[in-house]
């Protein structure tokens, strides 16, 4: 019985039950590698040394929005942080950890906030719908829609207050993300990072720069700032 148990768990048994998209990862890997030393002989050994990306990305877990693809980076170029709607939670210790690591060791030069348009985050939370755990992510972003509820009630249309509310949540996170005593100390410090809103448009792929570009307190109100 134990036998049978064993050979029934095999690797070589369970993957071809797989379908074929798993099955095609570690080959699609091959390729890669092989394609990459083809064009630089020195590509791993080089990454292996270490890291200075000079961008430090924070976008959504969407997995139509990957940093590197988009925006024809490469390895090595894009330190990223990814979760559900782009946001910048102050109690979130992953996305602080991410952050504090991107700018006092890694000291990238420029942060970009990238939402997209179509989210299903953002969409979630502008409707009234229960989806689970999940609705307790989403009051950080109804949290937007309320400060710019009046605007956003203001348009008529359901897709472009969609999309309105998918720019300025972005906005109100690149601002959230100069609030962070990481961000204000290194801006006191040495003047970097500079902080940027994006917008990805999944229907013909191309990034909207939402022109919000901070560099210092000076946007902020009196409460924000730290002395
Ligand atoms: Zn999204």
């Amino acid at each position: 019985m134990i036998y049978n148990y064993i050979t029934f768990i095999t690797p070589k048994k369970f993957t071809k039950k797989m379908p074929d998209f798993y099955t095609q990862l570690i080959e699609n890997n091959r390729h890669w590698v092989a394609s990459k030393l083809n064009e630089d002989t020195e590509f791993f050994k080089r990454l292996a040394s270490g890291q200075k990306p000079p961008l430090f990305w924070i976008g959504c877990a969407d997995s139509r929005v990957p940093a590197n693809e988009i925006t024809g980076t490469q390895a090595g170029e894009v330190f990223v942080h990814r979760n559900i709607a782009n946001m910048v939670v102050h109690s979130d210790m992953n996305m602080l950890s991410t952050l504090d690591y991107a700018v006092n060791v890694l000291k990238v030069q420029h942060v970009i906030v990238c939402g997209h348009y179509g989210c299903g985050g953002v969409a979630a939370a502008m409707g009234n719908q229960q989806f689970g755990l999940i609705d307790n992510w989403l009051l950080h972003i109804k949290d937007v829609y309320r400060l710019h509820q009046a605007e956003l009630d203001g348009i008529t249309d359901k897709e472009e207050r969609s999309k309105r509310f998918v720019e300025l949540n972005v906005i109100e996170q690149v601002y959230d993300l100069g609030h962070t005593s990481i961000v204000q100390n290194a801006w006191k410090e040495r003047q970097r990072p500079h902080l940027h809103g994006w917008v990805y448009d999944i229907n013909n792929g191309l990034i909207k720069d939402l022109g919000v570009n901070v560099s210092d307190n000076n946007a902020f109100r009196e409460v924000y700032k730290h002395s």
